[in-house]
């Protein structure tokens, strides 16, 4: 029997129609296409962090249950009591986990589309269907028809990426609660960028038996560690604890990510730096001959019909990588810019404005 005939003859359809997610090489360019913070450690506490690694026993598990680390990251997010975290290599981890817990039941995951690309993906590999419901054409979401998408398919899974992703845009908390409230499952509200928005949903949890909160350590300038958390009512992530795998948090992370969180005024700083930034980007992006939208992360989302393939080669001729939608249903004459560096975000508009 050859390979392939074992294959489809062992796998699920859905695995083998899928597409790998894919990363586009980004050797010398300026990294401007995947949201991560540009900004990496003074030398002072380089090596006072490599300090806090001296002594980390590799030769040893690390700690299932990093008691100290969690509770710090609790405070950090500020969550009200009674409420538990439970911690993943990275958000996407967590939503793995949540999509797992309910494969097998058939109910479908939700989202408004488009939306983070992972929540999609998941539930196709794990065999669930999956419901997008169209943003509209401001990126803004349209409440009556997520209302009637989840009474009509009772959705297991209700994914919120807050602000979102791809557009940036912030939906009105009154529709997240409307949303809560209805929904006849589970609404994971995922605050990936919430230091670029400055909003949480974390003061709400416990209030609705069905609200759980994801967070990550990534976009706010540690990417590197991947370290996501899943927050939410103590009889919920005891459950969903069950489906992470034991040592799923590595010993330099559980150490990396203790000793940031004594350090974060610095993140803080930087994030601050990285608001104003996108300010500063969006003003000038508007005054080209482009749509852009207003965002609460820290990326933009902006239009140019017919030439999004000919800016992301002439940017990254340029020196500058952004993220292209290639082949995407509506967001193929798109491109998504995350805030960098001052300097970076200067070559990013005159290369920019060079090819308009
Ligand atoms: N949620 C959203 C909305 C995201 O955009 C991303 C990353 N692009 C993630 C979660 C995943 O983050 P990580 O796995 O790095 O924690």
């Amino acid at each position: 029997m050859s390979s392939r005939s074992l294959m489809e003859s062992l796998l699920r359809p859905e695995l083998l129609a899928s597409k790998a997610y894919a990363v586009a090489p980004s050797s010398g360019l300026i990294k401007l296409d995947a949201m991560e913070n540009p900004y990496g450690l003074t030398d002072l506490l380089h090596q006072a962090w490599l300090e806090s690694l001296a002594e980390a026993p590799l030769n040893r598990y690390p700690d299932p249950h990093p008691e100290s680390l969690i509770n710090a990251l609790k405070t950090h997010i500020g969550l009200p009591v009674g409420i538990e975290l439970m911690l993943g290599n990275g958000s996407d981890e967590l939503i793995q986990i949540l999509v797992t817990a309910v494969a097998g039941t058939g109910r479908p995951i939700m989202a408004v589309d488009p939306s983070f690309v992972m929540y999609r993906l998941l539930a196709g590999q794990l065999g669930l269907p999956f419901v997008g419901v169209p943003l509209d054409a401001e990126f803004q979401m349209d409440l009556p028809a997520m209302l009637r998408a989840m009474s009509e398919h009772q959705p297991a899974i209700i994914f919120l990426d807050w602000p979102n992703n791809p557009s940036g845009s912030l939906f009105p908390e009154a529709a997240l609660e409307a949303i809560i409230q209805a929904a006849p499952g589970l609404v994971v509200v995922d605050e990936a960028y919430h230091a670029f928005s400055q909003t949480t949903f974390a003061g709400r949890l416990g209030q609705y038996p069905n609200l759980l909160l994801l967070r990550t350590l990534s976009k706010e300038g540690l990417a590197g560690l991947r370290l996501g958390m899943l927050a939410g009512p103590a009889e919920w992530i005891r459950e969903l604890d069950k489906l992470r795998l034991p040592y799923n948090i590595n010993i330099l992370t559980q150490r990396s990510a203790a000793f940031f969180l004594q350090h974060s005024t610095i993140l803080d700083d930087q994030a601050e730096i990285l608001r104003a930034e996108r300010e500063r980007l969006f003003k000038t992006m508007a005054t080209l001959r482009l749509t852009v939208w207003p965002s609460a992360a820290n990326f933009l989302l902006f239009h140019v019909p017919g030439k999004a393939a000919a800016i992301y080669d002439g940017l990254k001729k340029g020196g500058v990588l952004v993220k292209a939608f290639t082949g995407h249903p509506r967001l193929g004459d798109y491109l998504r810019v995350s805030v960098g560096k001052p300097a970076e975000n200067s070559r990013f508009l005159s290369v920019l404005e060079s090819l308009l």
